[in-house]
């Protein structure tokens, strides 16, 4: 059984979807969590529910795209902790359209979030873990950022820029004890999903050799072990929660 008790973990987005199931996987093996969104409200009920569950917890405004805000959000933990031990870089959003019909906004918004605030995250993140000399960061991919999809071409760099930034971080920070892993959800059912046209689905499906859809349960569940001391001697990895769609 993997057991962090003694652990503390922010996990960016965790308002809701993968983020929340995270939160709750972390808490359920023992770690204290800080749930940080831009959803005040909701961040402070995942953190109620940390707390039902016997985990300290502390819920965080911000808005991973600032460099400041997640500077904060690190300094915020350590000052209530006094050490960070995994940070999950999962805040992401998509606005999706065709590459000839996309608005400057909608790549800026995508890449700003999704790619930026990873780095943000990362950079703040490190400067606490090269001293600890430990520290566990996984970003959340997408399998969209290994594949391309067609509509998804903001949504497509942004999480292959997030692969390579995790590559190069595991490079940079291993001789720190630092591991830095990504995980590249498939097909998963979230807020994020839930508008896509039945048609969409079934392809998706057909793609997938597990034959179902994946839960941000499927992806957490992974997230724990990375965030692990199993995972002691995984770094630079992407890992897919994808039911096999790509391999
Ligand atoms: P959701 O949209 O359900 O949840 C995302 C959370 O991130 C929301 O609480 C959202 O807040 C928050 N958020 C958005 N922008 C920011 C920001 N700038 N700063 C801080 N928090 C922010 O998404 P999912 O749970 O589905 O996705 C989680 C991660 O998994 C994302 O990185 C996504 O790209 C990735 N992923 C998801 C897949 C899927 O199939 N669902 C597949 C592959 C990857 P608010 O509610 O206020 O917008």
């Amino acid at each position: 059984m993997i057991d962090l008790t003694g652990k503390t973990a922010i996990v960016t987005g965790g308002a809701r979807g993968i983020g929340k199931a995270i939160v709750l996987r972390l808490a359920g093996a023992g770690a204290d969590v800080a749930v940080s969104d831009i959803d005040l409200a909701g961040a402070e009920a995942v953190a109620a529910e940390v707390q039902a569950m016997g985990r300290k917890s502390l819920a965080m405004k911000g808005d991973v795209s600032k460099l400041a805000e997640a500077e904060a959000l690190i300094e915020g933990t350590l000052a209530a902790w006094g050490h960070l031990d995994i940070l999950v870089n999962n805040a992401g959003i998509t606005r999706d359209g065709l590459l000839v019909r996309m608005e400057e906004a909608q790549w800026d918004s995508v890449i700003a979030v999704n790619l930026k605030g990873t780095f943000n995250g990362v950079k703040a993140a490190a400067r606490v873990m090269m001293k600890q000399h430990a520290g566990k960061i996984i970003n959340i991919a997408s399998v969209v950022g290994v594949m391309g999809n067609a509509g998804q071409a903001n949504y497509a760099a942004s999480k292959a820029g997030v692969i390579g930034l995790t590559k190069s971080a595991a490079k940079e920070l291993g001789g720190r004890n630092i591991q830095v892993n990504a995980v590249a959800p498939g097909y998963i059912e979230t807020d994020m999903t839930k508008d896509l046209p039945q048609s969409a689905r079934e392809s998706f499906l057909t793609l997938i050799p597990l034959k179902r859809p994946g839960t941000a349960q499927d992806v957490a569940d992974i997230v724990l072990f990375l965030a692990s001391p199993l995972a002691d001697y995984v770094t630079g990895q992407v890992l897919h929660a994808d039911g096999g769609m790509v391999m």
